[in-house]
């Protein structure tokens, strides 16, 4: 068993994780919430570290992230397990697979063999994705490090539940994230996801602070977290971080426990872009509605299209030099 980082040992043979907000005390024996990290014998250990259930390479759009090396690919990995409990998510056969069937499965691969992997595809980044980032940090930590010594970069898809220690652990060899900012309500976060929206605000200042590109995304569920009064909210908080966060909105389709909600009208992602554009935002798209206009990346000073995008295909590209080719205002992201 790989021995956790982040952790402190307490009397009587307990640890406390600080790898999540969750900072869990975890008795001799016992595992923490996310299911994924085991006190042996006053020693706290991770029970995924080289254990990946997913490798693939992806397009980058599918992250998402649109401002950060657009049309370029990304080695994704993933170990199960996560630190919320989220009745809508995507991949709880994985995610969920600790917490509901009490079963951790993974080929064995070590960073090494994950950078190399990398590398063969021709993958720019790699992304650390599909469940939770943050309960496999061990892996991630010692597989983002390599990466950063043979040219690639790393994208943390995540929850944005990590601890400020993770974050300054891990931000000099990060190089962009996208976190999920579910809700923004407390209610919607305990009772939808068994976590708190406060340490997700956190950490989203927390990435701007350290210097990693960020950009945000929202799930919308008809009548859970679509309300305009919501939305409002939420977009006004992250333009007034910084209005140059990219903001995707995704549609929701039923799956996992969240069965009787309907799939979110194509009608309520366009009147939620057009709060976000409203409150300041400069880029703001729609997320699993292939074909549509907010797909595509517009200059924020002259509306001129710089990125045509399909789905994760991207068409066109004409930024040049970080800039708009047309009124030359400087686009933020990562080109290059
Ligand atoms: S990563 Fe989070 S959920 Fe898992 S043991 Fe540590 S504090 Fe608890």
């Amino acid at each position: 068993m790989k021995e956790a980082y982040l952790y402190e040992k307490q009397e009587h043979d307990r640890v406390r994780c600080f790898l999540c907000s969750h900072r869990c005390v975890i008795k001799d024996g016992e595992k923490g919430i996310c299911g994924v990290r085991e006190n042996q014998g006053g020693t706290l250990g991770s029970l995924v570290y080289e254990r990946v259930i997913a490798a693939h390479t992806d397009p980058i759009e599918k992250k998402p992230l649109f401002h950060f090396l657009p049309g370029s690919r990304s080695y994704s990995i993933a170990t199960v397990g996560c630190n919320f409990r989220c009745l809508f998510c995507q991949n709880a056969d994985i995610s969920q697979m600790p917490a509901d069937h009490r079963r951790i499965f993974g080929e064995e691969m070590s960073p090494e063999m994950i950078v190399r992997e990398a590398i063969r595809s021709g993958a720019e980044t790699i992304a650390y994705t599909y469940t939770e980032p943050t309960i496999y940090f061990e892996l991630a930590l010692d597989t983002a490090r390599l990466a950063v010594k043979e040219g690639l970069r790393n994208i943390f898809v995540s929850n944005g539940y990590m601890s400020r220690e993770c974050l300054e652990e891990i931000h000099p060899d990060l190089h962009g994230a996208n976190i999920d900012l579910k809700a923004f309500s407390d209610r919607f976060y305990k009772k939808q996801c068994g976590a708190r929206l406060d340490p997700v605000l956190n950490t989203l200042a927390t990435l701007k602070e350290l210097g990693v590109w960020l950009e945000v995304t929202t799930l919308l569920i008809p009548g859970l977290n679509d309300s305009e009064e919501e939305l409002r909210m939420l977009s006004r908080y992250l333009a007034d971080l910084d209005p140059d966060i990219p903001w995707h909105i995704s549609r929701f389709h039923p799956t996992y426990k969240l069965l009787d909600a309907p799939s979110t009208p194509a009608e309520t992602i366009s009147r939620a872009r057009d709060l976000g554009y409203e409150a300041g935002l400069r880029y703001v798209y729609s997320g699993n509605l292939p074909g549509d206009e907010g797909e595509k990346t517009f200059c924020h000073h002259c509306g001129e299209l710089l990125l045509d995008r399909f789905g994760f295909t991207v068409r066109k590209n004409k930024i040049r030099d970080h800039r708009c080719p047309k009124c030359g205002e400087s686009i933020p992201g990562v080109w290059e």
